[in-house]
């Protein structure tokens, strides 16, 4: 190991509290840790930076147990006046100094991380000025200097150089879940609800809280409002309503605008509403508890990748870089200046200010401005235009999973836009061949973004060459012009079978395009399948309940999880859970193993740990099954410890999409469509997926060609790269 750049660390949150900043801490402290550095929590943010004494407290592996799945932040965090007065930083600078600190983690919005940048550039100076006033002795000649991390927390995802900022995905649950209960209210009684949402110059969770949640307006900062927006809105919802809609949803960001650019409130709109649509609309404030509750699965996983590269970033630069942040960007952690990230962060409200919207959404990014311009497509009552571009047979095959619905419901609605008509196979791909399909109207899909499963009906079934025949003349008849299969393993080699037959069924002559749908994520040609996150939440919050049992007698729980060859959900689960151990299919089972783990429990309980979780892949080995572990080290820790079991199974499967699928199935489904819309008459074989810098379509042929047959998995799979930080961790 290289020597570290730094001694001793500090780690803080401060601003606006945000669900994951716990395990943000978490990782960083034992990352720290790890590599033999002092590690200190500061309580309160800047506040307990300028009040020292106990505010800054040595931590050590067990101060930051047993917090991940704890919203908010344990470590407190606060606004603070006095730090942004230069006597304040002295102060501050001094009792960091003291304790050897020469480098920070802050974890917050621009505001905080601001302070930091601020803080490491007069370091020298206010640390001469503190040994002047006799605060602190600095050696002769010594030339200290303070590096500097930032994090993005923030529920907004109002910041710069990161895709998602930590505390961003669980708002986004919180409001879906409301969403989902507005939804059923309303439809009873016939109601329109005004949504409010944070957000006072970013409509992030506005707009994505709309895409997955099936919304049927938003009203947000980036966007500009038309002269009389609102008879445009009252229109569609009338359409809407003539169509049988019984309720409708306003998702609105609390900085939405009117077109002078006052703040729109949402009262206003709901008075409109009530005046012209002829009936009560209520309206919701969300408000605090957006930012309540145990993080997200993704968030806590976001949150421990940016925590631990925080401190891996510090011991291997210090101050021989710039102050930075670092962020999520294409799925890969990624560092951005502090200055410039504060800068772009704050110029998208400089130019909302200024009524440069066009300007504003820009800098928002290509994949915000599609989902708003999908998003007006989708929750519009009925498709614009008719041009008979061919009909389209959209089939959920294999098992079914939670986020096939939005799939559906988008690639209906976008196909029936861009002018297809659409059909859905019930049922899977034995109810196509027994011709069980029916068309799918715009308004046949309404509701179905929140429904777990697969309301089409998804199935199992061994597709062979004596089934082609048949195949071929169901899609004839029904002049189907093009198949949308959706669906995970089972799917890509079906629609591969379709095409290697082609040649002998002319009806099988038409384009084909894979829509990536299984809770395992064990696909080719994309990082996340539809279905994977629901799993994972669903995984993740019956660890959190398992957790709740630890009482008096030392336990050890081994959870079962499923992924079939694939360790991604258990790899994830462990990783977001702060599980000891996982064991997966990748690597295998080895008794060596099983005895290290059972001398590393033997040593958690003897220093005082009550509750222990491993996590086991279902096929993480032939030979070694879940319960023979179990029995193996049940046996060992004798009167030490005793070891339980518990296989989640179709658990995981089950619920209402988590709103990360919803919004991939969305985008998904919304690039199969583009894709078949624009080359609607050519035969071909394709797959969608979510890839490095956005939406992919790939050659179902070569996608297929990146498995790692015969383990049903890829060959590379991205998140292996993170299976150090759960050893370390
Ligand atoms: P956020 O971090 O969520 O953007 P704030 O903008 O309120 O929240 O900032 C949080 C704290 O960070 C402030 O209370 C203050 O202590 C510190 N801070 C913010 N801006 C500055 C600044 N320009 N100089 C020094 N400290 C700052």
């Amino acid at each position: 190991m290289a020597e570290a750049k730094v001694h001793a660390i500090a780690v803080m949150t401060s601003g606006g509290d945000s669900p994951g900043m716990n395990a943000a801490v978490r990782a960083a402290v034992r990352m720290g840790l790890h590599h033999g550095l002092k590690v200190f929590g500061v309580y309160n943010g800047w506040q307990g930076a300028v009040d020292g004494g106990s505010a800054i407290e040595e931590m050590n592996w067990h101060s930051v147990g047993g917090i991940m799945q704890r919203g908010g932040t344990f470590l407190g965090t606060a606004r603070c006046q006095e730090f942004r007065t230069r006597e304040g930083r002295r102060q501050a600078a001094a009792h960091l100094f003291s304790r050897g600190i020469d480098g920070i983690i802050v974890i917050g919005g621009d505001g905080s991380l601001t302070g930091a940048r601020i803080l490491s550039e007069e370091w020298p100076e206010l640390l001469q000025e503190a040994a002047g006033l006799g605060l602190i002795t600095l050696p002769e000649g010594a030339k200290p200097t303070l590096a500097v991390v930032g994090l993005p927390g923030s529920i907004d995802n109002d910041t710069y150089g990161t895709d998602m900022s930590i505390g961003a995905d669980t708002a986004l649950h919180r409001i879906v879940d409301a969403a989902d209960q507005l939804m059923s209210t309303a439809a009873a009684h016939q109601r329109t609800f005004v949504m409010e949402v944070m957000g006072r110059n970013c409509g992030y969770l506005a707009l994505a809280g709309a895409v997955s949640s099936g919304a049927h307006w938003v009203l947000i900062p980036e966007e500009e409002l038309k002269p009389r927006w609102h008879q445009a809105m009252v229109a569609s919802l009338l359409r809407g309503r003539e169509l049988g809609r019984r309720h409708a949803i306003i998702m609105q960001a609390e900085g939405a605008r009117h077109t002078d650019g006052l703040p729109l409130e949402a009262k206003t709109v709901a008075d409109i509403l009530t005046k012209q649509l002829g009936a009560e609309t209520r309206v919701t404030v969300l408000g605090h508890v957006q930012r309540g509750g145990a993080p997200s699965a993704f968030d806590r996983v976001l949150a421990t990748r940016l925590g631990a590269g925080a401190a891996q970033d510090l011991i291997a630069n210090g101050a021989d870089m710039p102050p930075r942040m670092l962020g999520l960007v294409n799925n890969q952690v990624h560092a951005t200046r502090l200055d410039e990230m504060v800068e772009k962060s704050r110029e998208v409200g400089k130019r909302i200010e200024a009524g440069d919207y066009e300007g504003a959404l820009a800098l928002r990014g290509a994949s915000f401005t599609d989902q708003l311009k999908l998003l007006e497509t989708i929750t519009g009552p009925a498709p614009t235009h008719e041009r008979p571009l061919g009909n389209i047979l959209i089939v959920t095959a294999g098992h079914d999973c939670p986020g096939m619905n939005a799939c559906v419901r988008v690639v209906t609605r976008l196909a029936r836009e861009k002018g297809f008509d659409v059909f859905g196979a019930h049922y899977g791909l034995a109810g196509l061949m027994e011709d069980r399909i029916t068309e799918l109207k715009w308004m046949d899909v309404g509701g179905w973004t929140a429904r777990g499963g697969s309301e089409l009906g998804a199935g199992r079934m061994e597709l062979g060459a004596e089934h082609m025949h048949r195949l071929a003349s169901v899609l004839e008849e029904r002049n189907i012009t093009a198949l949308v299969v959706i669906g995970g393993l089972d799917a890509y080699m079906s629609a591969q079978l379709i095409a290697q037959h082609r040649r002998h069924h002319p009806g099988l002559y038409i384009p084909i395009i894979v829509i990536p749908a299984s809770i395992n994520n064990n696909l080719p040609g994309t990082e996340f399948s539809i279905g994977s996150d629901t799993a994972l939440n669903n995984i993740i919050s019956a660890v959190d309940n398992i957790k709740d049992t630890a009482g008096a007698n030392k336990r050890a729980f081994v959870v079962e999880v499923m992924g079939y060859d694939c360790g991604y959900l258990a790899l994830m689960a462990a990783l977001a859970s702060g599980a000891e151990q996982v064991y997966l299919p990748e690597e295998g089972i080895t008794l060596q193993q099983v005895t290290q783990d059972v001398a590393s429990l033997q040593r958690g309980f003897e220093n005082g740990k009550l509750l222990s979780i491993l996590i086991f892949s279902e096929h993480a080995s032939a030979t070694y099954d879940q319960d023979i572990i179990r029995r193996i080290l049940d046996a060992e820790g004798s009167d030490q410890f005793d070891v339980r079991s518990i296989v989640l199974g179709h658990v995981q499967r089950g619920g209402s999409p988590s709103p990360f699928d919803r919004i991939l199935a969305t985008r998904l489904g919304a690039a199969a469509v583009n894709y078949l819309s624009e080359n609607h008459e050519s035969t071909y074989a394709r797959c969608v997926g979510l890839r490095g810098n956005g939406v992919v379509t790939l050659d179902l042929d070569k996608a297929l060609a990146e498995m790692d047959w015969p383990a049903e998995r890829p060959k590379v799979q991205w998140f292996m790269e993170l299976r150090d930080l759960t050893r370390i961790l």
